[in-house]
């Protein structure tokens, strides 16, 4: 979602007549697109500030967007001086006139209002990817979970119209990408705000039968507003991705209830079994947390039997980071950080086996992959699968000639933890 706001931002500033320049070195303007998620995260967008603070001098200007800068807001000025713009993802629509401001020779401009009923949308954004294209169709989040800032730094949820979500897939598609990520930060709690009145599902069927368009994905997914109708729409149409991104947290339901998540283990499992049951082989990946305040060795036995339960395809897994504002923040019993390393090494070791096992489930598959690049240094051309693996391949007669893009069938002949190996089907 980040990285698609920077799209947005970046061809905004273009068609206000800046250059994009390839370092920050060279740069007059330097915009820091941050994240807040963890408080890693965070620090990280301090310290790169440092960096190049001596240029402040010397007619560089910055600015930091995103939701450190919601978070910090004004702070950002008191511990990063030679910042001139603050500005959250709920005010990117200001920019122009931000930098306006900035151009008169404004000091310090800040867009930090979040009680917005505005999506940022603009036809200006600058995609990176010729092939594959997001689109944001929701943005903020209703839910409370207790760890998390999201609904401080990017408000509440406002879903766009389907007509304009329908009009993007359509204009992209004669552009000539084929892949489509819808994205929200609960991308199935999506309304359709208009009197069509469009769930996900129906949104997510439509998207899918765009001529042009080969592959729909989304993220992420919260469980509580997973419904059946999602997977019927995948089994429906193959232009709909072998993969749904399921974040679950924990495997444990006292840990889900203190992280207010909405649902139980049980409640979870049933999702699982509707993705499983499908005609399609969907891959499923997840999120979890590690070393919630409170969490037993019990409840992170009952993460791990629940990765042994799935078989998930693939994760990403965090140690719980204290977040400002949010629920958790003042709750005793946090655990011990070495704590929570030692979990998130035994979790991502048993992670790491059960995907050894389910990737070498592919081999001598042939699968069609979207051809996303070349890795010069090993010879192969770099895949992906509707299933969202990575599969590098080989191509004869591949030499010099370009692959990127295309479509192709590939046969799978080896298999690591993280990625698959194979060879063009002729
Ligand atoms: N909306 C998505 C998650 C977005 S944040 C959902 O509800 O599933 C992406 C992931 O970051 C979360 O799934 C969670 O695993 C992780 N995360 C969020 N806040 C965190 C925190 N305070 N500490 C550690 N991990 C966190
Ligand atoms: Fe954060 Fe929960 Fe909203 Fe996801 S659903 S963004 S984890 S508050």
């Amino acid at each position: 979602m980040n990285a698609h706001d920077s799209e947005k931002v970046i061809g905004t500033l273009l068609s206000r007549g800046y250059t994009q320049v390839q370092t920050a070195e060279g740069a007059e303007l330097v915009l820091y697109n941050t994240c807040s998620i963890r408080d890693k995260a965070e620090q990280k967008v301090f310290s790169r500030l440092q960096q190049f603070k001596r240029e402040a001098g010397k007619g560089k200007v910055f600015g930091v967007l995103g939701c450190v800068a919601q978070q910090e807001g004004e702070k950002i000025f008191d511990r990063a001086p030679h910042v001139s713009l603050v500005a959250g993802s709920a005010s990117y629509t200001k920019l122009p006139e931000m930098l306006v401001q900035l151009e008169a020779g404004g000091r310090r401009v800040t867009g930090l209002s979040l009680d917005t009923e505005e999506t940022f949308e603009t036809p200006l954004t600058r995609r990176d990817n010729p092939h594959r294209a997001y689109i944001t169709i929701i943005e903020g989040c209703d839910k409370s979970c207790a760890y998390c800032v999201v609904p401080f730094t990017r408000g509440p949820e406002r879903s766009r119209t389907s007509a304009s979500v329908m009009d993007e897939a359509r204009r992209l598609a004669e552009s000539g990408y084929s892949e489509i990520q819808l994205l929200g930060q609960n991308v199935n709690s999506y309304r359709d705000p208009s009197s069509a009145g469009w769930d996900f599902a129906t949104l997510l069927a439509r998207v899918g039968e765009v001529p042009g368009i080969r592959r729909v994905r989304f993220t992420t997914s919260h469980p509580r507003d997973f419904v059946k109708p999602i997977v019927d729409a995948i089994d429906a149409n193959t232009a709909l991705c072998d993969h749904v991104h399921l974040p679950v947290q924990s495997g444990s339901d006292s840990v889900l209830g203190a992280m207010d998540r909405l649902y139980t283990r049980a409640d979870y499992m049933r999702r699982i079994e509707w993705l499983k049951n499908a005609r399609r082989n969907i891959a499923i990946t997840t999120d979890i947390i590690v070393g919630f305040p409170g969490e037993t060795e019990a409840d992170f036995n009952q993460t791990l039997a629940l990765l042994d339960e799935v078989q998930y395809d693939s994760l990403f897994s965090f140690k719980y980071s204290s977040r400002p504002n949010t629920a958790a923040r003042h709750l005793v019993d946090q655990i011990p950080d070495e704590e929570k390393t030692r979990r998130l090494t035994v979790l991502q070791e048993r992670q790491r086996a059960i995907q050894i096992r389910r990737n070498s489930e592919a081999v001598g598959s042939v699968q069609e992959v979207l051809v996303e690049g070349r890795n010069q240094a090993l010879g192969q051309w770099i895949g992906r699968t509707s299933q969202n693996r990575t599969l590098n391949f080989t191509h004869p007669a591949a030499d010099g000639q370009q692959l990127a893009g295309r479509y192709l069938a590939v046969r799978v002949t080896r298999a690591g933890p993280n990625s698959l190996v194979g060879e063009i089907v002729m």
